[in-house]
């Protein structure tokens, strides 16, 4: 291949690396949300397990808290009962005492369901911290790779620029000046490769004597797409 033809395929492989490089470095910002996200949503998840307990507790209070009044309430009722001699009264009072009864036996239940929950709750604390840990392990390797990469990137981003420098300026001043106007206007697009006479970029076919002399080395764009050609097998 000529000078000028291999200028213009390392130009065009240097300019679509740059641009696929910057849009990676961009794409930075976004993907560095997502994995603040995913360690806030971490955060949260560690957060609600504590205030969870926290309320089982209040609540076992609570309800400990009724059941002793339940319980209170029953023994007067009960006391009560040994002093009537209404039969009528008698029976009211023992439907109340059934009522208190049923009321302290489902209170009973409740706190033994909230003292499992509880426990389960507890018991699960050091799988909790474990993920935690790891969330916050997680973004911290991230955010080093990240920094490791977005520098490999700028320093990739440098070379390839003095790369991209150094072949454009072997082409003589006539192409120069069209590439420099075409490359203004499609950036890494306005390049294509022609692979047996058709342009890769348009699918256009050129003529074989044209295709020749692309392989010779003589500047042309495509007749179709406008691109800046160079042969390939
Ligand atoms: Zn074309």
């Amino acid at each position: 291949m000529s000078s000028v033809t291999s200028a213009l395929r390392e130009c065009h492989r240097l300019r679509v690396h740059l641009r696929n490089l910057q849009a990676e470095i961009d794409r930075g910002p976004r993907v560095l949300q997502d994995h603040t996200d995913e360690l806030e949503t971490a955060r949260q998840a560690h957060k609600d397990h504590y205030d969870t307990i926290t309320k089982l507790k209040l609540k076992q209070r609570e309800d400990e808290g009724t059941l002793k009044q339940t319980e209170v309430r029953l023994a007067k009722l009960e006391e009560q009962l040994t002093s009537i001699s209404v039969q009528k009264e008698y029976v009211a009072k023992q439907h109340e005492i059934e009522m208190a009864r049923t009321k302290k036996g489902e209170t009973e239940d409740v706190i033994l369901a909230t003292i499992m929950e509880l426990e389960e709750k507890t018991g699960a604390i050091p799988t909790v911290e474990e993920t935690w840990k790891q969330a916050q392990a997680d973004f911290k390797q991230f955010q080093v790779e990240a920094a490791e990469r977005l520098e490999g990137m700028k320093a990739d981003q440098e070379e390839r620029g003095v790369d991209l420098a150094r072949h454009e300026t072997t082409l003589p001043p006539d192409v120069k000046s069209t590439h420099d106007n075409i490359v203004k206007a499609k950036g890494p697009d306005s390049f294509a490769a022609s692979k047996a006479r058709v342009c890769q970029a348009c699918r256009t076919s050129m003529t074989e004597a044209q295709f020749i002399a692309l392989r010779n080395g003589t500047f042309r764009t495509c007749a179709t797409c406008g691109r800046m050609q160079y042969p390939v097998e």
